[in-house]
C-alpha cells in the first residue's frame, strides 16, 4: 500500500521526535494571516493561533520585514555589551503598560521563572521575609510552563508526575475564590501568581471582581501582585492587557506569546522600579534574552496591534462571536463564554478532541483544552466575513 506523504512525515516525526506532543494529524507547511496550508494544499483557518502567540496572523508582512532587515544588521551581542534596540523596547513596554522597568527573556516559561526570582529576592530584601522561607500563592489549575519550578507550582498530576523532587514554596488555592487567598497568606507571602483569565484551564472567566479583590489584599498585606499575561494579553480579550478589565494594576506582568507576532521566541517580565531594582549585575540573565533580532520584530509586532486596531476589533468581533456561539443548542453543550476573540464552548462529555477532528475536516483548526473544552482564538486579524464562515462551520459540527 502506498503511504501518503503526510503520513510518512508524521511517521518521521513519530520515529525520531519526541513523543510530547499529540498533534492533530495535519502537516502544515505555509502560513499567511488567518490561513494555513497542509502539504496536500489544502487551507485552513487557523483558530488557536499557537495559543494567542499569532495575534497578529502568520507572517505578517510588516514582520517579515523587520526580520529580514535586523538579520542583516546585527542579531545577537548578548548582554555582555548594549545593542541599540534593547533601551528601544524597554521604552516601548513601560510606556505601553505603565510599569517602569521592562527584563527581556525568551520563552513564556523563563519570564515566568524571572518573576518568580525577583518576588522571591523582593520579599527578602525590601518585606524582610526569613531567608529561604518566601512563599508564592498560585491558583488551582493554573498553566505558567514546563520547567521544574514551574511545574512544581502546577495542580496538574501529569504535568508534574515523574519529574520531582519539586521546588518547595508555592502555596496553590483554588481560583476564583477570594477567601482561600485570604487564608494562605501569611508574613512569609512574597507574591500572588495569577493569570487574570486561565487559558489553558479552558479559558475560565473569574468573578467581576475577583481581581480587584486579590489586589487590595495584596496592599493590606504587602505581597505583589503577579500577573501572567502570556496568552490574555496584546488583545486578545479586547483590552491590550486582560487585567484593564478589572480596574487595576498589578505589581508585576509577564507577557510572552505575541510580542512577537509568531515571529521568534521573545518574552518579558514588566515590574516597578522598586522591585526590577531587586536585580543586581550577575544575579539573572540569558544568552539570547534582549538580543536585537527579538527586539526589532517585537518592536514592530506591538506597532502592527496599534495601527491595525486590533484590541478594538477583537473586542467587537468577539461579542459577535459570542453571541453567536451562545445561540447554538445541543444538549452536549455545558457552557459558552469568552472575552474578546478567546472563547471557549465546554462539554458535558470527553469529546472535545472529536469535535476538534470535525472541525479539521471543515477546514477550522484549534485544540481542545482539558477532554472538554474547546477552545477558540483565532488571529486577531481575521475579517468579520472569515469569522461568520468559521462560526457556521462550528454551527454545523453541533447539528443534531
Ligand atoms: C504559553 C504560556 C506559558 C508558557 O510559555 P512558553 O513560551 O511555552 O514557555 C506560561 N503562561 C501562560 C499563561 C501561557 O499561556
Amino acid at each position: 500500500m502506498k503511504i501518503s506523504q503526510e503520513k510518512k512525515l508524521i511517521n518521521l516525526e513519530n520515529k525520531y521526535g519526541a513523543h510530547n506532543y499529540l498533534p492533530l494529524e495535519v502537516v502544515i507547511k505555509k502560513g499567511r494571516g488567518i490561513w494555513v496550508w497542509d502539504i496536500n494544499n489544502k487551507k485552513y483557518m487557523d483558530f488557536l493561533a499557537a495559543y494567542s502567540a499569532l495575534n497578529q496572523g502568520h507572517c505578517h508582512p510588516r514582520l517579515i520585514r523587520a526580520i529580514i532587515k535586523q538579520a542583516k544588521q546585527l542579531t545577537l551581542t548578548s548582554r555582555a555589551f548594549y545593542n541599540n534596540l534593547l533601551p528601544q523596547l524597554c521604552e516601548q513596554l513601560c510606556k505601553l503598560s505603565g510599569f517602569e522597568k521592562a527584563l527581556l527573556m525568551n520563552s513564556g516559561a523563563e519570564a515566568v521563572e524571572t518573576a518568580i526570582k525577583a518576588a522571591r529576592k523582593w520579599g527578602y530584601l525590601k518585606k524582610g521575609i526569613a531567608q529561604n522561607k518566601a512563599e508564592i500563592i498560585v491558583a488551582k489549575n493554573n498553566f505558567h510552563g514546563r520547567t521544574t519550578t514551574i511545574i512544581s507550582c502546577s495542580s496538574d498530576k501529569q504535568y508534574r508526575f515523574g519529574f520531582g523532587p519539586y521546588t518547595k514554596g508555592f502555596k496553590i488555592v483554588n481560583y476564583n475564590d477570594i477567601e482561600v487567598i485570604k487564608k494562605a497568606i501569611n508574613k512569609n507571602t512574597a507574591a500572588i501568581l495569577l493569570e487574570p483569565i486561565q487559558g489553558e484551564a479552558g479559558v475560565i472567566i473569574p468573578k467581576k471582581n475577583y481581581l480587584k479583590k486579590v489586589k487590595a489584599l495584596c496592599e493590606k498585606n504587602n505581597v505583589l501582585l503577579i500577573l501572567d499575561e502570556i496568552q490574555s494579553s496584546f488583545g486578545r480579550t479586547g483590552k491590550m492587557f486582560c487585567y484593564e478589565w478589572s480596574n487595576i494594576k498589578p505589581d508585576g506582568l509577564i507577557i510572552g506569546k505575541a510580542l512577537s507576532g509568531g515571529m521568534y521566541p521573545i518574552s518579558a517580565f514588566l515590574s516597578s522600579k522598586k522591585v526590577m531594582d531587586v536585580f543586581k549585575p550577575g544575579d539573572h540573565g540569558s544568552t539570547y534574552g534582549g538580543n536585537p533580532l527579538a527586539c526589532a520584530i517585537a518592536l514592530e509586532a506591538i506597532k502592527i496591534i496599534k495601527d491595525e486596531k486590533l484590541v478594538k476589533k477583537a473586542n467587537q468581533l468577539g461579542k459577535y462571536a459570542l453571541k453567536f456561539l451562545q445561540k447554538i443548542k445541543n444538549p452536549l453543550i455545558y457552557e459558552i463564554r469568552g472575552v474578546g476573540l478567546w472563547l471557549a464552548i465546554e462539554l458535558n462529555k470527553p469529546l472535545a478532541r472529536h469535535y476538534c477532528e470535525k472541525l479539521m475536516s471543515e477546514g477550522i483548526l484549534c485544540k481542545e483544552a482539558h477532554q472538554n473544552i474547546i477552545r477558540l482564538a483565532p488571529p486577531l486579524i481575521i475579517k468579520k466575513k472569515e469569522l461568520q464562515l468559521a462560526l457556521k462551520k462550528v454551527n454545523k459540527i453541533f447539528m443534531i
